[in-house]
């Protein structure tokens, strides 16, 4: 799984949110905590579209052990 890096991550935000939170990574997705929307990462790219992103819930249990950090 593709690490995004953190300059390329803080300068992403949630394009749902008017506050335009910063997302973080987890698994293939960046995911906004505010929102609890997850977007997919596709082939290191990030799609950050509302139309592209799944629930939160929908993510949450499948990566237990990367959660750590
Ligand atoms: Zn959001």
């Amino acid at each position: 799984m593709a690490k995004l890096a953190p300059e390329l991550l803080a300068l992403l935000a949630c394009p749902a949110c008017e506050e335009r939170p910063p997302l973080r990574q987890q698994a293939n997705y960046l995911v906004c905590d505010r929102c609890q929307r997850a977007y997919p990462i596709r082939e290191d790219i990030p799609v950050l579209l509302e139309e592209e992103a799944i629930p939160l819930s929908a993510i949450q249990g499948k990566e237990e052990s990367s959660q750590q950090a």
